[in-house]
């Protein structure tokens, strides 16, 4: 794969993705890292200081209006080759939201950030993930051509959901999940593959100290995910373990 873009990556999974991909063996020739603030994003900085493919581009995926912009800055990095992984990661979640405390600000803001955003940078984003499909039409559907990979969790199962509660992290997870299905159908002809993907529970920021997963760990699971992925894969939700997660 020659371009990355990954969301989020001022800490968490997100960092953990722009450490690993630029010790790859073959590392990506343009790895696009976004944050809220680069000023902010220290080990970001070193990262792209130490590692000449690495761009840092400032991105509040909450901010739609800024999409057109941000896709034209995407295109100028990655040109005619177009771009072939896109890692929708940036997510939040807010804690107290039980039933009798849930406000509905907690739930605008989980969708804003973990549903919406996700669909309406795709859109954004297509022209450039088709334009790679299309100039590798020899290459097996996946990371080679392009894919969109949407940070999901396993709270988003209406299947395994038996402690209730959670409504905001929970229901725009479950509505991710029903955007990769539908961003899978509609883009199958355009040779792009969705897939959603459970990172395990990890210790960062949001999985907490008690998360039984090393960010490391994870991430070396989500690369062999892309990896391995092939056109059966499209449209389902997978572990970081390369299981099939029920929804
Ligand atoms: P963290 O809380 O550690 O990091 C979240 C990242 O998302 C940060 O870089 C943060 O940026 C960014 N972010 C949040 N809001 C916005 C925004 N409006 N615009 C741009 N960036 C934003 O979480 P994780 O790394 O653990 O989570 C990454 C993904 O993995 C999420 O989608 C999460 O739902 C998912 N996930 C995580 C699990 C876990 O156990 N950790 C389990 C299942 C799924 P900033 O630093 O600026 O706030």
């Amino acid at each position: 794969m020659k371009s990355v873009l990954v969301t989020g990556c001022n800490r968490g999974i997100g960092l953990g993705l722009i450490r690993h991909l630029v010790r790859e063996k073959n590392p990506p020739a343009h790895l696009i890292a976004t944050c809220r603030s680069v000023e902010k994003a220290k080990d970001l900085q070193q990262i792209a200081s130490e590692n000449n493919n690495v761009h840092l581009l400032e991105l509040d995926v909450r901010d739609f209006d800024q999409y057109d912009a941000f896709s034209k800055k995407v295109e100028s990095i990655v040109g005619q080759d177009g771009l072939n992984v896109l890692f929708n990661n940036a997510g939040v979640s807010s804690k107290f939201t039980r039933i009798q405390l849930v406000k509905h600000e907690q739930m605008l803001e989980a969708f804003k950030v973990n549903t919406i955003a996700p669909v309406m940078l795709t859109k954004a984003l297509f022209p450039l993930l088709k334009r790679a499909s299309e100039k590798n039409p020899s290459k097996p559907v996946g990371a080679e051509r392009a894919i969109i990979v949407n940070t999901t969790s396993v709270l988003g199962s209406i299947a395994l959901n038996s402690d209730g509660g959670l409504y905001p992290y929970r229901c725009s997870k479950s509505a991710l999940n029903m955007a990769t299905k539908s961003l899978s159908v509609d883009f199958q002809k355009d040779g792009i593959l969705v897939i959603g993907l459970h990172p395990g529970w990890v210790k960062t920021d949001m999985g907490g100290s008690k998360a039984p997963l090393d960010v490391d760990t994870s991430i070396t699971g989500i690369l062999q995910v892309l990896e391995n992925v092939n056109e059966s894969h499209n449209g389902g939700v997978y572990q970081h373990d390369g299981q099939r997660l029920e929804w």
